[in-house]
Formats: C-alpha cells, sequence, structure tokens
C-alpha cells in the first residue's frame, strides 16, 4: 500500500480526512449541542460545518505539501503530535484553545508541565499523534503539475465560498459561537492563537510607562503584606459562606474585612497584572511594587509562582532562592513563603514598606500536593492528574485542603504583624482567579471571561488591619484593581494618579 504513490491532491485530502476526523471531534460535538438538528438549516449548518472542515484543510495542507514538499508533510507530522495534546486537554480539563491559553501554555514551567504527565495523555499522543503521523509520513505522493495544481486550489475555493453563502442565515450563529469554534478548530486554533499571543507580548515588551512620582507624606512606620492567592474561589472558603469548616482560623480573628470580588481574568497572568495595575488598559503601566519601589518604599516580592509582570527590585525573592534558606518540611510548601518574614520586615531601615507574597497553593490538577499531609483534613482527596478520573468529592475534598491551608497561612501572616508593635500594618489577600471544580463539566480556569462560569472569577478578597483608627466603606463587589489605591492610602503616599473611589478606606 505505501509502495504506490498517489497523487497531491488525494494525499492532502487524505491528510485533511484525518485531521477532522481525529481532531475536531469537540468542534463538532459543540456543533451537535448547540444547533437544532430537527430543522432543515440545522442538518445544513452541521453538514457544512464538517465539509467546510474538510475542503478548507484539503486547500492548506494541498498548498503546503505542493509548495513546500518535504517541509509541508513534517509540517503536517508537528501538527497531528499537537492536535493530539490539545484534543487531550479539551476533552479532559475542558480547555479552549484562544490567545490566553497559549499564553499559559508558553508561560508554563517544568514543574507545571509535568503535573500533567499521565498514561491516558501518553495514549492520545501514541494513538492520536504518532501512529497518524507515521503513516502520513509512510504514505508517498507524486506532484501534479502547476496547472492543475492551480484549477485544482481555485476549485476549493469557490467552493468555499459558495458555502458560506448558502449558509448566509448562519452566520449569526457563527458569529455568535466564534469564540468557542475558533479555539477548537484543530490545528488552526493553536497556529493562530500562538500569533495572536506573540503580536501581544511585542506590544506588551514595550517597557512599562512610569507613574507620576509619589510622595511619602510622613514618617509612620507602616508595613503593608499583599497575598496574591492562585486559583482561589471564595465559595469554598466558609467566611463565604461555605458550609465546610475551611477557615477555622480566620474565623477566630477579629476586624477581619470580608468583600464579594470578582478578577478581571480567569488566567494568571491577566489577573496578577490586575492586581498590581492602577486601572483597567491595555497599556503596560508601571506596576504597584515597582512603582512604591521607585518612590522609596521598601518593596519586598516572595514568589512560588509564576505568570508575574516584570518585578524590577532588588528584593526579588522566588523559591529557588527561599528554599536555599529554608529548612525545615514547611519549606516544600508556601509557607517558604513566610520564612522569617518578621526578621525581614525589622531589618528595613524604611517607614514604609509593602511584601508581596505570590502564592501557588490551589492551583491544580495536583491540588494534593500543595498543603502538608497534617491538613489533609477532608478525605478522600483525588491523586490523579485526570480530574474526571476522581469522584468530584474526592476532587473538592483536596481542593479544601488547600483552601484549610490558606486560612493556615493568612492567620500566620496576620499573627507575624502583630507582634510588630511600632508599626501599623495590614493584609490584603486577593486572589489573581477562581476555579472550576467540574461543575458544567469544567476543571481549572483559562475561559474567556466573557462567557467563564462564576466559579472561575469570584474571588476572596479579605483584609486586615492593626489600625483602628481606619474606616472602611462598604463597597458591594470589589475588582482587583481596588488593591493598588488601597495600598497607597494604607501606607499613605501620596500620588497624582490615586483615585479616592477606589480606594477601600474611608478618608
Ligand atoms: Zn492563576
Amino acid at each position: 500500500m505505501f509502495k504506490k504513490k498517489i497523487e497531491t491532491p488525494f494525499y492532502a485530502l487524505i491528510a485533511s480526512f484525518i485531521n477532522v476526523v481525529l481532531y475536531n471531534i469537540p468542534l463538532f460535538k459543540l456543533g451537535y449541542n448547540n444547533i437544532e438538528l430537527s430543522t432543515f438549516n440545522g442538518v445544513l449548518l452541521i453538514t457544512s460545518l464538517v465539509i467546510t472542515a474538510i475542503v478548507s484543510n484539503f486547500f492548506i495542507f494541498y498548498i503546503a505539501v505542493y509548495l513546500l514538499r518535504h517541509v509541508g508533510k513534517w509540517l503536517l507530522i508537528l501538527f497531528f503530535i499537537i492536535n493530539s495534546l490539545c484534543v487531550y486537554f479539551i476533552v479532559n480539563y475542558g480547555v479552549l484553545i484562544d490567545r490566553s491559553m497559549i499564553g499559559n501554555i508558553l508561560n508554563t514551567n517544568y514543574d507545571e508541565a509535568s503535573s500533567f504527565i499521565s498514561f491516558t495523555l501518553l495514549s492520545y499522543l501514541i494513538f492520536l499523534g504518532v501512529l497518524p503521523s507515521l503513516f502520513i509520513y509512510r504514505l508517498k505522493y507524486e506532484r501534479v503539475k502547476l496547472k492543475p495544481f492551480l484549477l485544482h486550489c481555485s476549485l476549493a475555493l469557490i467552493f468555499l465560498l459558495s458555502i458560506t453563502y448558502v449558509n448566509a442565515p448562519n452566520w449569526l450563529w457563527v458569529d455568535k459561537n466564534s469564540k468557542t469554534l475558533g479555539s477548537l478548530v484543530m490545528p488552526w486554533s493553536y497556529v493562530a492563537n500562538t500569533i495572536r499571543f506573540y503580536h501581544k507580548e511585542n506590544k506588551q515588551n514595550q517597557k512599562q510607562t512610569l507613574l507620576p512620582d509619589a510622595k511619602i507624606t510622613n514618617d509612620r512606620k507602616s508595613i503593608v503584606v499583599l497575598v496574591i492567592g492562585e486559583s482561589a474561589r471564595s465559595a469554598n472558603y466558609s467566611l463565604y459562606g461555605y458550609d465546610r469548616n475551611t477557615n477555622p482560623l480566620l474565623a477566630k480573628i477579629k476586624d477581619l474585612h470580608v468583600y464579594e470580588a470578582q478578577s478581571s481574568a480567569t488566567y494568571t497572568t491577566a489577573g496578577v497584572k490586575a492586581i498590581l495595575d492602577y486601572k483597567e488598559s491595555n497599556d503596560l503601566n508601571e506596576i504597584l511594587p515597582n512603582y512604591l519601589n521607585r518612590n522609596d518604599v521598601e518593596v519586598i516580592w516572595r514568589t512560588t509562582n509564576w505568570g508575574e509582570p516584570k518585578v524590577n527590585i532588588k528584593n526579588y525573592q522566588d523559591q529557588n532562592y527561599l528554599r536555599e534558606l529554608c529548612e525545615g518540611t514547611e519549606c516544600d510548601y508556601d509557607d517558604v513563603l513566610l520564612y522569617q518574614l518578621k526578621d525581614l520586615i525589622v531589618k528595613s531601615k524604611k517607614n514604609k514598606i509593602l511584601i508581596v507574597l505570590h502564592t501557588s497553593t490551589s492551583h491544580g490538577p495536583t491540588y494534593y500536593k500543595k498543603y502538608p499531609p497534617e491538613f489533609e483534613q477532608f478525605t478522600p482527596v483525588c491523586k490523579s492528574v485526570e480530574l474526571s478520573n476522581c469522584t468530584n468529592q474526592e476532587l473538592v475534598n483536596a481542593y479544601d485542603n488547600t483552601i484549610l491551608y490558606t486560612d493556615y497561612l493568612l492567620a500566620k501572616v496576620i499573627e507575624n504583624l502583630k507582634q510588630l508593635n511600632e508599626y501599623n500594618s495590614g493584609m490584603i489577600y486577593v486572589s489573581d482567579h477562581g476555579e472550576s471544580l467540574g461543575e458544567k463539566n469544567l476543571y481549572m480556569h483559562g475561559i474567556p471571561l466573557s462567557i467563564a462560569p462564576k466559579e472561575q472569577f469570584e474571588i476572596p478578597f479579605i483584609v486586615w488591619t492593626t489600625d483602628k483608627s481606619l474606616q472602611f466603606k462598604n463597597k458591594k463587589t470589589l475588582s482587583q484593581y481596588n488593591v493598588f489605591h488601597s495600598i497607597l492610602d494604607f501606607l499613605e503616599v501620596e500620588s497624582p494618579i490615586y483615585d479616592k473611589d477606589m480606594s477601600i478606606l474611608k478618608k
């Protein structure tokens, strides 16, 4: 079968057929679930979707193998391999391959990526990726002449235009679902979105626009610890009404301000940027730690996470640095962020201090690895990286243990601050985004905000302070942009960009 050569158009057609059948099932499933199939129009739409997919892939594959020859063939193989991985994540985690998801993938470090490796993932890779690639590699083709090549291409193009025209009544449907459709069409979803991602990166790699200088107004000693949560959703905090006691320690602390809040995005890079930015915009403004550091505030950034905007300060301490210093089993977890926290503050010669702790405690899918054994109080827990293999209860148990551990960490920060009598101190805890735990068959996060379920953007926003004279506003729902202005208020730093309405303090 592999001895005989077939002609280029057939080769492209076979490749297109494999591509559509193996990798675009999630796309057709979406169509199937969203289209009324009892009507003529519905049948027309779904048939058109399938035919359009086959013909348009044929069109592009044909041009690729014709013009690029061997390189075109390898390109197909590369597509098949990546497609198989994408289908795995779409099927098992309900992700959409859009621009921000590509950003998440390209920003992923080895630790995070390796936590996804599983038997099922390898099976997808072998059966959906490697085997079809071998087939397409062994299949030989003979190039047709230029004239028939041009003729075939024109025919395919005319066909695609006509099918679009026939489907004019369905344009609205396509437009409405374009976001989801575009993220499921393999391989074009990641090809187009990788280009879009780099385009945006390029734009953002420009320097941060410096904000107008700020002024420290007095020499009172004050300190704010900003704790940035990871994938923490408010629904699983007993402070927000969850029926399980996931906040036993915080519940005992007086004067805790617990606000409803929504994140500005459902993925880390955008969520963290929003927490540090003074207003919502596509520009790259100087972020809070850089701004305060430049204006004579002592800023210390500690992180066990990633996906942060560029933090230009000398006291940037990542997990490798911290784990080197810290001794004890607690150093394997986010406790490492609190290592000698008090000493750090006392040693500072400045009156105004901001400490940012960027945690990673509730990051999936291996929730059970994110807390020390003694915090495994809700059992049994999910220990598979394939979340849909666990019962929902096991998954929620593991996740709730991460919240219990977060409760301990926050209470410990507050304990530390309470002992520093000579300081006015405050703590703000806010998460970068929420998390899905199997609701609507979705897991983790990253669904575009406009269509995301509330679990992915309803986040905790908890504030504590030693200064009893401070008055807090009664705000209904906070956004992440409230952080910047509230911290300026806490530290009593004056700035031309300070927005009184955006602070949670009454003045
Ligand atoms: Zn995150």
